[in-house]
């Protein structure tokens, strides 16, 4: 013990002498003890007066969003991203993900589905005017879109039954299914099926909940 305590002091001794007098003395840093350095500029903050915020330091005037370069209030909450900081703003407009529902930043109560990211109340049916929320229930889609149990059926009896998509405008319905003028084809063969001019007109069979051209039809039923 007493051996340590003089060779603690032998080597202060040391420094300090070669300190004072001699100009070619290795430069001895005079920082206190605990300085702190700015979280912005790296340098040592050497005034009382400085900020803390969480973790870090700043010098007063380098505490600011790093995107707008708005002083930050003492008491702000920020928002760090790779070492910066952030209003929560900018740091929502730069880094936070969307809601593929509402298109607003998304920070919690994240739900995963349908290959989007949504908020757990933006995840409702799609169908004009329904606000069920699917978060908690099964749900049914198309089109990547979600529809309740309710609402689906009426989604799907609107899709072209040879494409898969709504339709809008001019259609042919037969049996209740909907086609595009254009897509309504042979179920077997995939060739566009003539549209009768007349009811009494037969372009067509219908079976099994498909329609075939008269050639199909004939040589798959007889
Ligand atoms: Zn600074
Ligand atoms: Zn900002
Ligand atoms: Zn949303
Ligand atoms: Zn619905
Ligand atoms: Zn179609
Ligand atoms: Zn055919």
């Amino acid at each position: 013990m007493d051996d340590l305590d003089k060779l603690l002091a032998d080597l202060s001794a040391k420094v300090h002498g070669q300190g004072s007098g001699d100009p070619l003395a290795p430069c001895i840093d005079s920082t206190p003890e605990n300085a702190v350095t700015c979280n912005f500029c790296n340098e040592f903050i050497m005034s009382d007066d400085y900020i803390i915020a969480g973790s870090n330091t700043f010098h007063k005037e380098h505490f600011f969003c790093s995107q707008c370069g708005e002083l930050f209030p003492e008491e702000a909450t920020f928002y760090q991203h790779e070492g910066r900081a952030y209003c929560e703003a900018d740091f929502i407009a730069m880094f936070s993900e969307q809601c593929y529902g509402c298109n607003q930043p998304l920070l919690d109560n994240i739900l995963d589905a349908l290959g989007h990211k949504w908020h757990t109340r933006c995840f409702t049916c799609h169908y004009k005017g329904c606000t069920t929320n699917l978060s908690q229930q099964g749900f049914l889609t198309h089109n990547d879109e979600p529809f309740c149990a309710t609402h689906y059926p009426a989604v799907a009896s609107t899709l072209c039954m040879g494409c898969d998509k709504p339709i809008e405008g001019r259609c042919f319905t037969v049996n209740g299914r909907k086609f595009h003028i254009d897509h309504f084809i042979c179920s077997f063969c995939k060739q566009r099926i003539e549209l009768p001019n007349s009811p009494n007109q037969a372009t067509f069979r219908w079976q099994s909940d498909k329609p075939f051209c008269m050639k199909c039809h004939i040589k798959l039923y007889g």
